[in-house]
């Protein structure tokens, strides 16, 4: 059994992704915004006619819009 006691060279940083909402460790940064892994991941593998798709798309755009506001 490993722990989680944040031991590493870099530690994570709980952060709340744009998206999803949700309170996570791992992800990027655009435009000074946090985008967890899992929704990165998920917006690489929609398709770009998926409702989901669409989406995420909408979200990015105003997290550039209030970036350059
Ligand atoms: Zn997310």
């Amino acid at each position: 059994m490993t722990e989680q006691i944040g031991a590493r060279a870099e530690p994570s940083k709980v952060e709340t992704c744009i998206v999803c909402g949700h309170e996570r460790t791992a992800g990027i940064h655009i435009v000074g915004q946090f985008l967890c892994t899992e929704c990165e991941h998920d917006i690489v593998v929609s398709d770009v006619t998926d409702v989901k798709y669409r989406y995420y798309i909408e979200r990015m755009k105003q997290i550039w819009l209030a970036a350059i506001s």
